[in-house]
């Protein structure tokens, strides 16, 4: 049986590479081993922040900002499309200073930022305190990207996968063991159920996506950083929006719950929750806003980031004609999956990417490798 294009993984990038191509009129076809979306798609904290995450001008912090002004009209599309709410947020982002030399630091970074065109406020203690009463009062300081926003990963990844189906992409269950390279081109996939030929395959299999045989990806290009987060429950509501500190982050939802994240651990693929990561990520929360240590804990869980080693995600074609790669989001997967949709399909397509792809080739991994 042959397809247009299959794509190998259900988690946020599979689903909205594949809602995209079908819209186009393309026969999509998702294998997916598990259930859609229930790896670390499900497991992110949601945050929207191209603020916390500029180190300095340059295409990442530009696809980074290219995708979150992609964001409402892409909440609006799925909510339109699903009837599911998938939580998106604005209000704006608050990094805090704990204490005086990390306020200074902070100053310093506004002041680069600011020179470098992104909305970002100083605010002192007490302004800080202002915006949001249920912080810690021994803050010293934050900077506010008020343009910045969250969303719920759960209902976003639900969300996608059924308008990604609503729109034609089929999927299947089932593992794929290996892409079928034949006369220099990728030609097919070796599924759990058979081969599977296909005009474009599209590799979005995660922190898994290097384990396919045939993936073209250099050793180390996509490895697992296993992140741990742990749900409390608040009443009445004690935060308003993400608040990140140098250790880690909160998350309220709109009905206030609070996700508390997250470790950065390299560990391979072993999914735990861990006293030592659990540890961690509350005593950040409790820093940060004391009250939290009366919450409930409502649930735990880890799940594994698809790491590059910039950071940087792997996106559009591979060396090898008909296969293209939608992976190694790294941090900030969720983030960029609107751009990572457009971009990837686009180049599947044939079209002009929205953005320029070769910063983000799997070329400069094997440059890197080579250095
Ligand atoms: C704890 C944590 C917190 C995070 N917080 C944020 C955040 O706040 N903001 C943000 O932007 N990002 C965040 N991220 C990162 C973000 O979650 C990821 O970058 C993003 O979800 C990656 O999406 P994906 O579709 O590539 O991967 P996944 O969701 O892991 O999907 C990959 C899918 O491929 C399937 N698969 C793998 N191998 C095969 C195979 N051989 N055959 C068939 N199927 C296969 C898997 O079962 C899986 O469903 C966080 C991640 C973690 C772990």
């Amino acid at each position: 049986m042959r397809h247009d294009v299959v794509v190998i993984g259900a988690g946020v990038q599979g689903c909205a590479v594949a809602l995209r191509l079908a819209q186009a009129g393309k026969d999509v076809l998702v294998l997916e081993r598990s259930i859609p979306g229930a790896e670390a798609s499900s497991a992110a904290g949601g945050i929207l922040s191209p603020g916390v995450e500029a180190v300095e001008p340059g295409p990442f912090d530009d696809l980074c900002r290219a995708s979150l002004a992609r964001y409402p009209a892409l909440a609006r599309e799925l909510e339109a499309a699903t009837d599911l709410h998938v939580g998106f947020r604005g209000g704006g982002t608050l990094e805090v200073a704990l204490d005086d030399q990390h306020a200074q630091i902070l100053a310093a970074r506004a002041e680069r930022l600011e020179k470098n065109g992104i909305a970002v406020e100083i605010l002192d203690g007490a302004a800080t305190a202002a915006l949001e009463p249920g912080l810690s009062p021994d803050l010293r300081g934050a900077l506010f990207f008020p343009g910045e926003s969250s969303i719920d990963p759960r209902p976003f990844s639900r969300a996608l996968y059924q308008a990604a189906h609503g729109a034609g992409a089929r999927f299947q269950t089932g593992q794929v063991h290996r892409i079928v390279h034949e006369g220099g081109r990728a030609v097919a996939v070796e599924h759990e159920t058979g081969r599977l030929g296909a005009d474009a395959i599209v590799l979005a299999a995660g922190a898994w996506s290097a384990l396919v045989e045939g993936s073209g990806l250099p050793r180390g290009a996509v490895r697992p950083v296993r992140g741990q987060i742990a749900l409390l429950d608040t009443r009445p509501r004690l935060l308003s929006r993400v608040v990140f500190s140098d250790k880690g982050y909160v998350v309220p939802r709109a009905d206030g719950r609070v996700l508390c994240g997250s470790t950065m651990e390299e560990v391979g693929f072993e999914k735990a929750v861990t006293a030592g990561g659990l540890c961690a990520v509350l005593e950040l929360a409790i820093e940060i806003a004391p009250r939290l240590a009366n919450a409930p804990i409502i649930e735990t869980w880890s799940n594994f980031r698809p790491a590059s080693p910039d950071g940087w995600p792997v996106l559009g074609p591979s060396t090898v004609p008909g296969l293209f790669y939608a992976t190694g989001h790294t941090r900030n997967g969720i983030l960029l999956t609107p751009i990572t949709a457009d971009a990837v399909a686009a180049a599947v397509l044939r079209k002009p990417p929205p953005v320029d792809l070769s910063p983000f080739s799997v070329e400069r991994l094997e440059a890197r490798r080579a250095r």
